[in-house]
């Protein structure tokens, strides 16, 4: 077997075939690590780049483009597949000169099939229940998650069942799990409370469980650095700047930046800023303070996506900020909804937690951190229609505590032609 199973803490081993989300000897999150020598020929650039546009699968998908790195040695048709990834990388003027930087790329993966990167995850982790013979897979859920693994359970005919948080679920993401025909349990305890009684669940019934704290979602997830690294002509920016929840996402960029280094694809590691919203930031504030004493919070943002309190990935996210040199930042409701307003009016849009990376950017700028000159990778996470009560209240000035200084306001007609015209300003000249 060219893949194990590593005990992050005590370097303890596991087979790869193991239903393991924590080490047994000290309790450590494990990482998933691959033999890359025994590929090696494969992982080169030219390699890589010689997929692009390839219309057959596996490698028409962005994940699986760089299989070499993401689960090498296993059989094509083990993998469960949407053809995620390929997502693009935008420069948006406005949005650029709002932060602060004259060089600004957004990828957006809010282009993923179910409109979040958790697609990246989830073809690795239900392509890993299915070499497992896995029947049921399960999560907790701000919303994303759910409706990456409903779909993705659907197309391996797996029943996936899902464990919704009371309130503040966005209704695309709620509208998604529900379509895809996940068992949809919703609970009277919010995302940090789901993601205990999940696992207790799971390990009791035999569920495989596809939070981000399986490591083989984050086997997945890493290719958003491959993917944008190969789009960047793998030229290493100064800056990556992600928003953080439960931190699967840091910490898979971590590991996949390291292993881009490792391999030589890139020849020195990018800077990461992990972004949190002030209502749930408790990485912000371990970090703040040495990371001498951990103290999860009650979440409370706009931004439901990252609404945690307690990120299981922790450990590895503080891995990857001493990898990289990292910081962490944390912007308020105000900051990301105007972000948001910003990144939407330039036509491409996000939902509130992506807007954390273009908040983040402007206040790094700010503080000095970083520079004008400097260029940044922005991860737009996810798709403007995910949460539209939020958009349309933030323009509607309904939004508590919230001064919508970037909004479009809808105007009111009569049913008046000569209304509408005297509204529209007369003919243009
Ligand atoms: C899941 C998610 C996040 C947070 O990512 P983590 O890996 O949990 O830190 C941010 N934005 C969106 C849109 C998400 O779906
Ligand atoms: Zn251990």
């Amino acid at each position: 077997m060219s893949s194990s199973l590593h005990c992050i803490d005590c370097a303890q081993q596991y087979p790869i075939q193991r239903v393991l989300y924590a080490c047994e000897n000290c309790g450590g999150l494990l990482d998933v690590r691959h033999d890359f020598d025994a590929a090696r020929a494969s992982i080169t650039r030219s390699v890589f780049d010689g997929r692009l546009g390839a219309l057959a699968f596996p490698y028409n998908s962005g994940v699986w483009r760089f299989k070499e790195l993401i689960y090498p040695g296993i059989e094509d048709s083990s993998i469960v597949s949407r053809m995620e990834g390929n997502t693009n990388l935008y420069e948006l003027p406005p949005v650029a000169t709002f932060a602060g930087v004259d060089r600004l790329l957004l990828k957006h993966e809010g282009e993923n099939p179910t409109g979040s990167f958790k697609d990246r995850g989830m073809t690795t982790g239900v392509t890993q229940a299915r070499i497992l013979g896995m029947g049921r897979v399960a999560c907790a859920s701000t919303g994303n998650t759910s409706a990456s693994m409903a779909s993705y359970a659907a197309h391996a005919n797996m029943q996936g069942i899902i464990f919704l948080q009371n309130q503040q679920i966005a209704l695309g993401k709620l509208a998604q799990g529900i379509a895809f025909g996940a068992t949809c349990l919703q609970i009277n305890a919010d995302f940090d409370r789901n993601m205990e009684l999940v696992r207790q669940v799971s390990e009791k019934l035999g569920i495989y469980l596809l939070n981000s704290i399986n490591p083989f979602r984050l086997e997945g997830q890493k290719s958003i650095m491959f993917e944008a690294l190969q789009q960047l002509r793998w030229q290493t920016p100064d800056w990556i700047v992600v928003p953080g929840g439960n931190l699967g996402n840091s910490s898979a960029f971590g590991k996949g930046l390291l292993e881009m280094l490792e391999v030589g694809l890139i020849d020195r590691l990018p800077r990461l800023a992990i972004i949190q919203a002030e209502g749930a930031n408790p990485l912000y504030r371990h970090f703040s303070g040495g990371f001498r004493h951990f103290e999860p919070v009650k979440a409370d943002t706009i931004a439901t996506a990252i609404k945690i309190g307690n990120p299981v990935n922790l450990q590895k996210a503080i891995r990857a900020l001493e990898w990289t040199n990292g910081i962490v930042e944390e912007v308020s409701d105000q900051q990301i909804m105007d972000a948001k307003a910003v990144i939407d009016g330039a036509g491409v849009g996000c939902e509130p937690a992506s807007a954390c990376s273009v908040a983040g950017t402007k206040k790094l700028v700010e503080r000095g951190i970083i520079k004008r000159g400097d260029t940044v990778l922005g991860i737009l996470t996810g798709h403007l229609l995910k949460d539209p009560e939020a958009t349309i209240n933030y323009h509607a000035g309904h939004l508590a505590d919230l001064n919508p200084q970037y909004a479009n306001q809808m105007l009111q007609a009569e049913d008046s032609f000569d209304d509408i015209v005297r509204i529209l300003g007369g003919a243009q000249t």
